[in-house]
């Protein structure tokens, strides 16, 4: 009889990330982590252009069930380099149309839901979209399929984003002016020198305001079943519930979601002298500093950054990037930092070009900080470890997130902000400082420490495959996936 039995089929799901560093990681962390719940019973597909099927498939273990699918995507049709198709090779000046450049991937999408319909005679049991895919909802919605989007950023960032970007509260402000954040309560306050670049000139008509309104923020009951975000419960219990009231959604936090390296290699050599060079430092000594895969900062803030650095007498090591104006992927020069600097601090400075092995370095009983651009995958990254944060925010929801680290939580200090503003490299010392050696530099640790606590408890799944049952993910991510079979088996019976 078993073998006249048919295996019943899973229900498939349908990932669309958007193609940068800090958001394909989050989907195929929760890809990986529904396939190992849930082995017989879901089957998940991430779709996404055929370089960043590449880079998927290039870290996935063999043994992955995680299937790629790759939708057809033209850079040059959107005034782009050809081959450019993830964040990490685009300039700040061609952000705009790299973003907007989502949308073409609309019509490839409708061709796959066309196929699978075909094929399975059903479309599939749900599509889990980044907020920058937001056209997907009415998609989802043509085609009668749940509809999810998810948050690669904290809760505050993706409820500030919709607030600020929907209403535009800040226009005719000045600078250092304060206004509440529509749809947060009174308490939350913000100044438009605290609001990325793009939004403090967006007027309603410019391109950048139309896309997040259009691609972003345009979400609710009518396109969307519910908002997953990358964070913690325990840790963003306000602002979730703000971002559920503002959407009027359902909100499931299933963070954090890392992508667990089993069966994946990072251990090449120049990450074992990274490695090694920690090694060589006493428990929380080190300031690691790393504004992640697609932003920097300019030539003269790198000058004063390296001079700070040089003045504190504090050991750091700095992963440095081309700074604003080049091309982000070629070599850096020797003359991006003072001259000699390299050979002044050595031993106590290690300069790291490009890219470093982040979640290692953390990882690291050496490192007490993290000097950092505050994007979402960082802080928790950090913060799951104890680390604490001086906060460099230069894009997006980063300067939201760093106001919450510093007022709300108490783990961050703030250096800088933005790529224009002017640093002093005497106060680049003396947060170095206060972070690293003060009485408060203790407390934000010994407050770091404790929210490290919250969110591993949150996490579900150990480093040894099992599932801890009963942790806040393994339940959020059961309420989600139930109120998808929920609603399917409404609309079943309303049918019958
Ligand atoms: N990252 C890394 N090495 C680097 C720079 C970044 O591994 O040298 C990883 C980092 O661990 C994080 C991601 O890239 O997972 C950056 O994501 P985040 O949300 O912090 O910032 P984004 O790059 O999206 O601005």
């Amino acid at each position: 009889m078993g073998s006249h039995q048919e295996e019943p089929k899973k229900k498939h799901i349908l990932m669309l990330p958007f193609m940068a560093q800090g958001h394909i990681p989050v989907f195929l962390s929760l890809a990986n982590l529904i396939n190992k719940t849930y082995p017989n019973t879901y089957t998940v597909t991430i779709v996404s252009t055929s370089l960043n099927v590449e880079a998927i498939r290039s870290v996935l273990p063999p043994s992955s069930a995680v299937n790629l699918h790759v939708l057809p995507f033209r850079s040059t049709d959107y005034g782009l380099p050809a081959n450019s198709e993830n964040t990490n090779s685009i300039p700040y000046s061609l952000m705009l149309n790299f973003v907007c450049s989502g949308r073409s991937l609309r019509p490839h999408l409708r061709d796959l839901l066309d196929k699978i319909l075909a094929r399975n005679g059903c479309p599939p049991f749900c599509i889990i979209a980044d907020i920058f895919f937001g056209w997907s909802g009415e998609l989802a919605r043509e085609y009668g399929v749940a509809h999810f989007t998810l948050s690669t950023c904290s809760a505050v960032g993706y409820a500030a984003y919709i607030g600020l970007w929907r209403h535009l509260p800040h226009l005719g402000m000045k600078d250092d002016e304060e206004f509440g954040i529509p749809g947060f309560p009174e308490k939350y306050r913000i100044r438009r020198n605290q609001l990325p670049e793009n939004l403090k000139i967006a007027d309603g008509n410019d391109d950048w305001s139309k896309f997040y309104r259009n691609d972003v923020t345009n979400i609710g009951r009518a396109n969307s079943d519910g908002l997953l975000v990358n964070t913690v419960e325990e840790f963003e219990t306000a602002e979730l519930a703000i971002l559920g009231k503002i959407t009027g959604l359902p909100v499931y936090p299933l963070g954090p979601l890392f992508l667990e390296r089993d069966g994946m290699s990072n251990a090449t050599s120049s990450n074992r002298k990274i490695i090694e060079w920690l090694d060589g430092h006493p428990p929380d000594s080190v300031l690691y500093v790393s504004f992640g895969s697609q932003n920097t900062i300019t030539r003269s803030q790198m000058m004063a950054l390296a001079s700070g650095l040089e003045a504190s007498s504090v050991s750091f090591l700095w992963v440095v990037r081309s700074p604003i104006g080049f091309d982000l992927k070629i070599e850096f020069k020797d003359e991006w930092l003072p001259a000699g600097f390299e050979k002044r601090v050595k031993g106590r400075g290690l300069i790291v070009r490009n890219w470093g092995p982040q979640p290692e370095i953390l990882e690291h009983a050496s490192v007490k900080a993290f000097l950092t651009h505050c994007g979402w995958n960082s802080v928790m990254e950090s913060l799951s470890r104890g680390v604490t944060l001086m906060g460099w925010p230069l894009a997006a929801e980063q300067f939201y997130n760093a106001k919450m680290l510093e007022e709300e939580v108490g783990v961050l200090v703030e250096l800088a902000r933005g790529p224009v503003d002017h640093v002093d490299p005497q106060k680049v010392s003396e947060t170095v400082v206060l972070v690293m050696k003060s009485e408060k530099g203790k407390e934000m640790k010994r407050r770091a420490t404790e929210l490290a606590g919250k969110i591993n408890e949150a996490v579900c799944s150990g480093g040894d495959g099992k599932i801890k049952k009963g942790s806040s993910r393994t339940n959020k991510l059961d309420d989600f996936l139930n109120s998808v079979n929920f609603q399917l088996f409404f609309t079943s019976e309303e049918i019958n």
